[in-house]
């Protein structure tokens, strides 16, 4: 049996979550003091997920790069994977909020955005 802590990222609160598991079940949790917990804790150890922020080089702007993030959260172990395709990306201006710049990021179905105009 495997046991963690995680910290609660669901409110400031920001609750030390203890938990006991084996593979993907969990066995016993301890600390969260909110179903919002539970639930992030049950995730983080069976499909953790994040959303990425970065930056990608912008041409024809007064701005070299433009902030860009997934549109929603991906797989965590597909980061890395983002990341890389990011490095091969450049946006060219005008750039609109919300705008897309790339699709699909490393196969996850989900696009990168723009989370500025310049
Ligand atoms: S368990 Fe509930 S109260 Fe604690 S940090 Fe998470 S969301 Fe906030």
């Amino acid at each position: 049996m495997a046991e963690r802590t995680i910290v609660c990222i669901g409110c400031p609160k920001g609750c030390e979550i203890h938990v006991k598991y084996e593979g993907h079940e969990v066995i016993e949790m301890t600390g969260n003091t909110c179903k919002r917990g539970e639930d992030y804790v049950r995730n983080e150890i069976t499909h953790p997920l994040r959303m990425v922020t970065s930056i990608v080089p912008v041409e024809g702007s007064e701005f070299k790069t433009v902030p860009v993030k997934t549109r929603s959260d991906i797989p965590k172990e597909k980061i890395f994977d983002v990341m890389r395709e990011l490095t091969h990306v450049k946006a060219k201006a005008p750039v609109k909020m919300g705008d897309v710049i790339l699709e699909n990021v490393a196969g996850t179905g989900i696009d990168i955005v723009a989370t500025r105009s310049v």
